[in-house]
């Protein structure tokens, strides 16, 4: 196709940009492997409660351990794995290992585990079959899982990802919409998708003006209209963690409470707020 022969151009006209990086093609090509070759790892980012403390669940990050390129973090290969088609096995892979993860330490994870998903395992008419393997195989129950998508995963496709979304929560697995804010989704549709939680995106954690504290209220609004959970991520700094508890009960994540880690460095969470506020 034509989109494919532009690509390639790219690739043979400017060398200079890429450096002494591997090709994109080698990318594309390890990347097909990675999840049956036992090359993914989750780390997981502690949720919690900003006004208790209390360790609420935790969100999946997966990151690809590349023999040729060392840890690699989401950025620098999801996009490849849409475009490849192999975000189906590296997807399933995510699903089936949070759900190993918490079966096996409930305690270290909290009540949930959330993960990640793109729009192209939204749109692949078998992901009911495939989250609901994942919780049966591991004994999870569906209201310990909660899906986050981006506002262009739910809006690529919306009518089957309406549906998909739809078919999920009635299994009782949970719904949330991550980066919120910083689509281009109008607010009607957003309010008429079915969702359980809301991710406010880091930019509204971090704007201390005026305009941005009018915009955060504003989200914080419409999230507790629809009767939805509201998690602020990115929180890195206690001027942010103060602010965002003057609007009232929410929960947070971010580098300040602790950065995703190893399930193995998840210990003794319920100290995290008292750690980070702690002068
Ligand atoms: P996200 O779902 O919005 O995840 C939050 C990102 O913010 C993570 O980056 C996390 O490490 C980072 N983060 C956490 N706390 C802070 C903070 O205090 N400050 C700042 N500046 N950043 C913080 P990460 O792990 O690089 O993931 C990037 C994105 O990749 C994720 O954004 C998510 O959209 C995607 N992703 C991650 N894992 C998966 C997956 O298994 N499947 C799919 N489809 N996408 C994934
Ligand atoms: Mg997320
Ligand atoms: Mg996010
Ligand atoms: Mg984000």
């Amino acid at each position: 196709t034509a989109k494919r022969q532009g690509k390639n151009r790219i690739e043979i006209y400017a060398p200079g940009l890429l450096g002494e990086r591997p090709s994109r093609a080698e990318l594309r090509r390890d990347l097909s492997g990675a999840a049956a070759r036992d090359e993914l790892v989750l780390h997981y980012q502690p949720v919690v409660d900003l006004t208790t403390g209390t360790l609420l669940g935790a969100e999946a990050l997966v990151r690809w351990d590349s023999p040729s390129r060392g840890l690699l973090g989401p950025g620098e290969f999801i996009a490849v794995a849409e475009d490849t088609g192999a975000i189906a096995g590296i997807g399933a892979w995510v699903l089936d290992r949070a759900c190993r993860d918490l079966a096996a330490h409930p305690e270290r994870l909290g009540g949930w585990v959330s993960v990640n998903v793109s729009g192209a395992q939204l749109n692949d008419g078998g992901f009911v079959d495939i989250v609901r393997g994942a919780l049966t195989r591991h004994g999870v129950q569906p209201v310990a899982l909660v899906l986050e998508l981006t506002e262009a995963a739910a809006v690529t496709n919306t009518e089957l990802a309406v549906r998909t979304l739809q078919a999920l929560r009635a299994l009782g697995v949970r719904v949330a919409l991550d980066d919120f804010g910083t689509g281009f989704s109008s607010l009607s549709y957003v309010a008429d998708l079915p969702l359980d939680v809301i991710k406010i995106d880091r930019a509204f954690v971090a704007d201390a003006r005026p305009s941005g504290q009018a915009a955060l209220e504003a989200i914080v609004t419409l999230g507790r209209r629809l009767g939805l959970v509201l998690i602020a991520e990115g929180i890195e700094t206690i001027a942010e963690l103060d602010r965002l508890r003057g609007h009232g009960e929410m929960a947070g994540q971010g580098y300040l409470l602790a950065r995703p880690m190893p399930l193995e460095a998840l210990t003794d969470q319920e100290s995290l707020l008292e750690l980070a506020t702690k002068s």
